[in-house]
């Protein structure tokens, strides 16, 4: 007969006492932690570098005064490289589906079909892309309409387009296209922009580029491809057609939490409920740090910071058990 402690260890061979889901800086940065902590961790995410991984310039990750995405995500690599080993596993290219209760702590499944079990996890699974809901617009996807400026703009080189969304996204990817693009032309849903003064600044300075404020997006129109943006200002109601090739669109962020209802609470745009002083969430043992949760602010460093924040606290809370 064995005993209950021989079973489980039978049952969860590769127990960790903390998984961490995402390899943007949130998750990135609890891993580094989780490391000189000599927890035994597996970050499982997709890729390894996060959103901004898109981003030709990156001018307030602290330390560096200006850095693209693609040396982020590099430098993000090489510093879990040198920290993996016995104590970090790296599961990249894995995409989580599921997360559920089991008797050990937690169980992890992979789309792979890999399953991963923990004491504690910390989600840290950012945020995608909000796609444009209107007419013509999934018609169009890949025919005009893209959701990616450093993948797609030099396209349009010497064409007119129009990006919609006044975030720092949406002035971010107006920069990029005012290298190439003939006009560049901002529809933002707002009279006040959210993006940085000094983006909205460097790229309001341009001459080729035009901005539409207060004013919504009602259909795509082309035929083969795009030809023209139809969008109705809101003040006067009056519908107008901006003849465009190329739509970029920035229109905010939907967060990565599917695989976690049921396990933590979510709010009413799906992000998950965290205590800010520890990153705790609803459930005893389940923690979320970065854009996944109801953070005001989504940023680079804050995303690192609420990492960290969640690893001290896990690193307590693991000590405890
Ligand atoms: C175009 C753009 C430019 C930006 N520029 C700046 C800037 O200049 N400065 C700044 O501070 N911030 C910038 N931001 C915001 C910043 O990128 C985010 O705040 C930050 O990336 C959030 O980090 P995160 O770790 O929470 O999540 P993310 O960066 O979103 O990373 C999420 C990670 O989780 C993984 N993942 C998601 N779902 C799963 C799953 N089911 N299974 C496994 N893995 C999963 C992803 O592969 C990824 O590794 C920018 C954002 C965008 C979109």
């Amino acid at each position: 007969m064995r005993c209950p402690g021989r079973r489980i260890l039978l049952y969860y061979p590769h127990m960790y006492d903390l998984i961490i889901i995402g390899g943007g800086p949130a998750g990135v940065a609890a891993a580094i932690y989780a490391a000189r902590k000599r927890l035994k961790t597996a970050l499982i995410a997709e890729e390894i570098g996060g959103q901004s991984v898109v981003s030709n310039s990156i001018e307030n990750w602290i330390g560096t005064k200006d850095i693209s995405g693609t040396d982020l995500a590099q430098s993000f690599q090489t510093h879990l490289d040198a920290v993996k080993g016995d104590t970090v596993t790296l599961a990249i290219g894995e995409r989580v589906v599921a997360l559920g209760k089991n008797a050990g702590g937690f169980l992890i499944t992979t789309k792979m079909n890999k399953e991963f079990t923990a004491r504690a996890v910390l989600i840290a699974s950012g945020a995608g892309r909000r796609k444009l809901d209107v007419p013509g617009a999934e018609k169009f996807e890949n025919k005009g309409v893209t959701y990616c400026a450093s993948c797609d703009g030099p396209l349009f080189a010497d064409q007119d387009v129009a990006v919609i969304g006044g975030g720092n996204a949406g002035f971010e990817t107006a920069l990029q296209l005012l290298a190439y693009a003939k006009s560049v032309t901002l529809i933002h849903r707002h009279a006040e922009f959210k993006a940085d003064s000094v983006t909205v600044e460097k790229a309001r300075a341009h001459p080729n580029m035009h901005v539409i404020t207060h004013a919504e997006p009602i259909e795509v129109v082309g035929e083969q491809f795009v030809t023209g943006l139809v969008y109705k200002e809101k003040g006067s109601g009056e519908v107008k057609n901006l003849a465009v090739s190329g739509i970029f669109v920035e229109a905010g962020v939907i967060p990565n939490t599917s695989f976690a209802e049921g396990i933590a609470e979510l709010d009413a745009i799906r992000r998950i409920k965290t205590d800010a002083r520890s990153q705790r969430t609803s459930t005893e043992g389940v923690w979320a740090a970065g854009d996944c949760t109801d953070e005001l602010y989504h940023q680079n460093n804050i995303a690192a910071g609420d990492g960290v924040k969640a690893l001290e606290d896990i690193y307590l809370w693991i000590k405890k058990q």
